[in-house]
């Protein structure tokens, strides 16, 4: 088994709300609340739930981009926080960690400078961490063009000159820039047309091999999630509800809210279609999330504990688990 590349323990980030005439903190909304996981090399680790379930903020908090509220993260063996022991990595030694772990954002209108080529995007992080001259990182912005299937000549064309497919591309190629080991994907292919999404996954596939990279990768689209991912965790208003391989899950899920998101997922054929389970209800407000089980407003199967107590995480194997008080 490879070994752990990234140790999440009890990570929590709450943004606190605040109000009055004092702007006084009243609340917070518990965006991450406890989450416990590890992602070893090679490994494609999937996060799904519905919007605003504590996916993005997961990953971002994961790469020191925002503070954390508690709980701890160690990357490669180096730990980048650990909120109980009150250790912070420094800024130096945080950005020589950055080379290895980047991010993949949604929207790749947004995150590529229109004043900039595409040559200057995918370098500057090499210019700017100093391991290359400017002709030389120009020249592995071709090469990073040419590996995300984009000619080379075009490295000094502008984002606009790009269609949203090979804008994703370039993010992709600017991701690889830096030679990473861990790379977040926050939903790379959630603003690309359907076609296009196969493409960028096949492409991310092929990169893991020839690179050697292990993947964070965060998605509402459970059949793009099962297609890609080895191992998956399903969030549920900042908590993991439900961890197992992507076999696990699919096969045997266990937690109501998984049997949900399943049940809505479409499928090729007709023969494998699972009775739909329609969820009553919205999603609870994250600053005051119910009592006990947190999906206890909509479970179809909640019972009178399951508003009283937490359930407690279950293993069911070595990689399946899950909370709910159904399961024994
Ligand atoms: Fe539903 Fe209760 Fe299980 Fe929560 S603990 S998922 S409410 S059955």
């Amino acid at each position: 088994m490879n070994r752990k590349l990234v140790e999440v323990r009890n990570l929590k980030k709450y943004f606190p709300i605040r109000g009055g005439v004092f702007s006084k903190k009243i609340g917070d909304v518990k965006a991450v609340d406890d989450i416990t996981f590890d992602i070893r090399e090679g490994e494609i680790f999937g996060l799904v739930g519905e919007s605003g379930c504590g996916k993005s903020t997961t990953g971002r908090t994961i790469l020191n981009l925002c503070p954390p509220t508690a709980g701890s993260v160690v990357f490669a063996g180096q730990t980048i926080f650990d909120v109980a022991e009150n250790t912070y990595i420094n800024k130096a030694k945080m950005q020589k960690l950055r080379r290895n772990m980047q991010i993949i954002f949604q929207d790749p209108f947004a995150s590529l400078d229109p004043r900039m080529s595409v040559g200057a995007i995918i370098s500057e992080g090499l210019v700017k961490h100093k391991l290359a001259t400017r002709r030389e990182a120009l020249e592995r912005a071709k090469e990073l063009l040419e590996l995300c299937g984009i000619r080379y000549d075009n490295v000094m064309k502008y984002p606009h000159e790009f269609s949203g497919g090979q804008r994703q591309r370039i993010s992709i190629a600017r991701s690889l820039a830096l030679n990473p080991q861990f790379i977040i994907g926050d939903e790379p292919i959630a603003a690309l047309d359907v076609s296009i999404q196969a493409q960028v996954l096949t492409l991310l596939q092929d990169l893991k091999e020839k690179m050697n990279l292990t993947y964070l990768f965060i998605s509402h689209d459970l059949g793009v999630i099962r297609y890609f991912c080895d191992r998956i965790a399903v969030m549920y208003l900042g908590s993991f509800v439900e961890v197992g391989t992507s076999e696990e899950l699919f096969n045997n899920p266990l937690n109501p809210y998984t049997q949900v998101l399943l049940s809505a997922m479409p499928v090729a054929d007709i023969r494998d279609r699972r009775k739909r389970i329609i969820l009553q209800g919205d999603v609870p407000d994250p600053a005051n999330p119910p009592s006990g089980c947190k999906f206890h407003t909509r479970c179809p199967y909640a019972q009178k504990r399951c508003s009283q107590d937490e359930p407690v995480e279950k293993r069911i194997s070595e990689t399946h688990q899950v909370r709910c008080h159904l399961v024994d």
